[in-house]
């Protein structure tokens, strides 16, 4: 079995990471710097550099410059094969990448390392959307005489702001699809997990990437964030985060009207039918919560089950949860990692409490995971409430921890009512062996994803993102590439 510890010492040692304007490795303008820390034992993995606004004018400019300038130049064919060079270089660098998160971030390295195929699938998909955006020949009331036109443009200069709960993804995400239209790039990571999107970076910067169309600001959300949403050189917004921060970047891209797509939170249903097969549907249901400690957007965090074998499925998913292993990332039988911080570790707890507080009532877990070797980080027993009625805090509020609020249901109706009420509406999870059950709850409930039978899939092909507060766009799919594209008409007149 690997020794990832001792890739790990190697990795980092606590020295300062530069970030990357127009090419250039450097320090921030201001000379401050951050501290890049290791959730699961608070170690200084790195310094980085605190950027602020003045990092991120000069960002925007040589974003700007490179995007009129040498990346104007590079054909659709050239972006393609960039994109490919990279893929392969992300997969001959693949466990340092994800070494690089797990240490950072926290996410169990088993976990990192199954999200290769997805990674490699997103830069090779969006290096296949390079050769295939046209434009299209239109009707009008004079044929022959005049011929009307469409051609897509790419938008310009792309802010792209991230969360640190899956550095490696989300910035692909971000990124392959601006480079495959012909955009340029400036990308504000999360404060709590920078590295990985700084090796990334220089990944890109070596297969061949033009200096200047991806640029990497580091620093927090109040200074750079804030600076890259309200900048008037940036012609678009890509945001990953918190709905609270969604609405905070929409209402800052006002001044220059810029375009913004938005991927927030949620409160996702799982709903349990009761002919669902309990073997397959128990660890899904279980892990739809319970994968990366709950530090994930689309947590299927209540769970609604036919009160026919609520009791049962509910002990189930428990008795599931008391076997997942709490630990550090690194170790590879880690089920349950660390919470990212000191912050989101007290807004967990505070759920905890008022749970019981509320009403609810403790199946599994309940506090924090003590023990030999968790006491330098934030660990939590994977949690089940029971009892939970949809007006608690629990059954409202996105946790983004591992805390599942079970409820029973008694008609497919009621269900779909009470999963639906939520300002969120991002996930959705429906387990039924009876086909048309299984179809009629996917098309009544209101989310951007739903699953039947399974949960967590996300493929570069298929859409994905929010509706009501989870935000808006689409991120995959090739209705993906539309949001980083303009549209010209061109008229000409043959006469
Ligand atoms: P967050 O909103 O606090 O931060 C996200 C990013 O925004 C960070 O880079 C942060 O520095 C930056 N930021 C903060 N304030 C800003 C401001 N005023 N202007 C500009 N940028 C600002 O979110 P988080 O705590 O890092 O991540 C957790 C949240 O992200 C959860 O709500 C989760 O549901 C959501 N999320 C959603 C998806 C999705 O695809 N829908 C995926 C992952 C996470």
């Amino acid at each position: 079995m690997k020794d990832w510890q001792a890739s790990a010492k190697a990795l980092y040692d606590g020295a300062f990471r530069p970030m990357v304007i127009d090419g250039e490795w450097r320090a921030a303008r201001s000379g401050r710097e951050m501290q890049a820390t290791n959730p699961a034992d608070g170690s200084v993995l790195a310094t980085v550099p605190r950027g602020d606004a003045a990092d991120i004018d000069a960002a925007v400019a040589a974003a700007r410059r490179a995007f009129e300038g040498p990346w104007a130049a590079f054909t659709p064919y050239e972006r393609q094969n960039l994109l490919l060079r990279i893929a392969e270089r992300f997969e001959a660098e693949w466990e340092t990448l994800c070494l690089s998160d797990t240490l950072d971030m926290g996410m169990p390295i088993q976990r990192t390392l199954a999200n290769q195929r997805r990674v490699l699938g997103m830069l090779r998909f969006y290096a296949g959307q390079a050769v295939s955006v046209h434009g299209q020949t239109l009707p009008n009331s004079f044929p022959g005489e005049i011929y009307s036109s469409t051609v897509r443009e790419p938008v310009g200069v792309v802010g792209a702001i991230i969360p640190w709960n899956a550095p490696i993804a989300g910035s692909v995400w971000k990124i392959a699809p601006a480079l495959a239209t012909g955009c340029t790039v400036v990308l504000k990571p999360s404060e709590e997990a920078s590295l990985t999107v700084l090796m990334i970076a220089r990944i890109m910067q070596e297969a061949g990437l033009p200096d200047g169309v991806l640029n990497v600001v580091t620093g927090t959300g109040a200074e750079a964030g804030a600076a890259l949403a309200a900048h008037p050189g940036v012609d678009k917004i890509v945001f990953t985060g918190s709905t609270a921060t969604g609405q905070a970047i929409a209402r800052a891209a006002t001044g220059n009207l810029k375009r913004v797509s938005l991927e927030l939170g949620g409160k996702s249903p799982v709903i349990v039918c009761r002919d669902a097969d309990m073997d397959k549907a128990v660890p899904v249901a279980a892990m739809a919560v319970f994968a990366n400690s709950g530090q994930i957007c689309i947590a299927g965090s209540r769970l609604f089950v036919a009160r026919e074998i609520h009791d049962e499925f509910v002990r189930r998913v428990a008795d599931y949860a008391s076997k997942l292993k709490i630990g550090h990332g690194i170790a590879p039988d880690t089920d349950l990692g660390p919470i990212i911080s000191a912050r989101q570790a007290e807004r967990i707890a505070g759920f905890l409490s008022t749970g019981p507080a509320e009403g609810a009532e403790i199946v599994a877990g309940g506090g924090r995971a003590t023990g030999s070797g968790l006491d330098g980080g934030h660990f939590f027993q994977p949690t089940v409430f029971g009892g939970v009625t949809d007006e608690m805090t629990v059954a409202r509020e996105e946790i983004f921890g591992p805390v599942i609020a079970a409820m029973p249901f008694d008609t497919l109706d009621e269900v779909v009512d009470r999963a639906n009420a939520t300002p969120y509406g991002l996930a959705a999870g429906v387990f039924s062996t009876h086909l048309g059950t299984a179809h009629k709850l996917a098309h009544r409930l209101k989310a951007g994803s739903v699953w039947v039978n399974m949960y967590h899939a996300i493929d570069p092909a298929v859409p994905f993102g929010g509706m009501k507060m989870s935000g808006y766009g689409r991120e995959g799919g090739a209705e993906h590439v539309e949001e980083y594209l303009d549209t010209k008409a061109i008229w000409i007149n043959a006469d």
